[in-house]
């Protein structure tokens, strides 16, 4: 199938359910993206900054890019001129420096906080407890160019669904416990993305808000980049 008509049989199994549909690029040429961009496609993620940056120079300007990867505070400066989201804010470090590059760029940045869900230390993430001191600290409080806009999580990789079902429905527990707490007047905090190719559907089931697929758009990638 083509990259047009993987959008699209992914478009029919979101339904009218309101799950965005990030296209994660990495690793893909300009062709491939371009073909996503004439099927519809507007919402693109990548996890390495330069790559990014790079594709943004030479792409259309309505695309609204999204960093899913780990974010180095040294980066920050080279993607807060035009970033849409970044979904793995880890850190008040990392927070505090994005928002003072958005502020020198006169913007606000949404931001998620990348939460830890899964069984292995590998992957990024804090856990609610950092999360909550996060929100809750007197530094937070100043920050005037981000916006919290919800939380992100990868799973474990495995083939147990069961694992994968626990780990999305924690997400989305913390993300109500976050809400209530923190968030509850306020209209912006409303994401969770959750669900990569591997398993999406059930991220959806688990209450999904953003899914980011890969593979099952631009086929499998030459090496493993996560
Ligand atoms: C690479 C990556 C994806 C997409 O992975 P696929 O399995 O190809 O869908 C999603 N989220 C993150 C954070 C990634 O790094």
């Amino acid at each position: 199938m083509s990259i047009a008509d993987n959008i699209s049989a992914i478009k029919k199994e979101i339904g009218d359910t309101g799950v965005k549909l990030i296209a994660v690029s990495k690793t893909k040429p300009l062709e491939s993206i371009t073909e996503a961009y004439n099927a519809g496609q507007r919402i693109f993620g990548e996890n390495m900054v330069q790559e990014l940056v790079d594709k943004q120079e030479k792409l259309p300007k309505d695309i609204e890019w999204h960093l899913i990867g780990h974010l180095q505070t040294n980066k920050v400066k080279y993607i807060a001129p035009f970033i849409s989201m970044i979904h793995s804010v880890d850190s008040m470090k990392l927070l505090m420096e994005i928002n003072k590059h958005a502020l020198k760029n006169n913007r606000v940045i949404d931001c998620l906080l990348q939460l830890e869900i899964a069984d292995e230390d590998t992957k990024y993430g804090m856990d609610l407890a950092e999360a909550v001191e996060l929100l809750r600290s007197e530094e937070f409080k100043q920050l005037k160019n981000i916006r919290i806009c919800g939380v992100m999580g990868i799973a474990t990789l495995t083939d147990n669904p069961r694992m994968t079902k626990e780990e999305f429905y924690e997400l989305n527990t913390f993300f109500k416990g976050l809400k209530d707490t923190f968030f509850r007047k306020d209209p912006a905090f409303t994401e969770i993305s959750m669900g990569m190719s591997g398993d999406y559907k059930l991220a959806i089931e688990q209450g999904s808000t953003m899914i980011r697929l890969g593979s099952t758009i631009f086929g499998n990638r030459s090496k493993k980049t996560v």
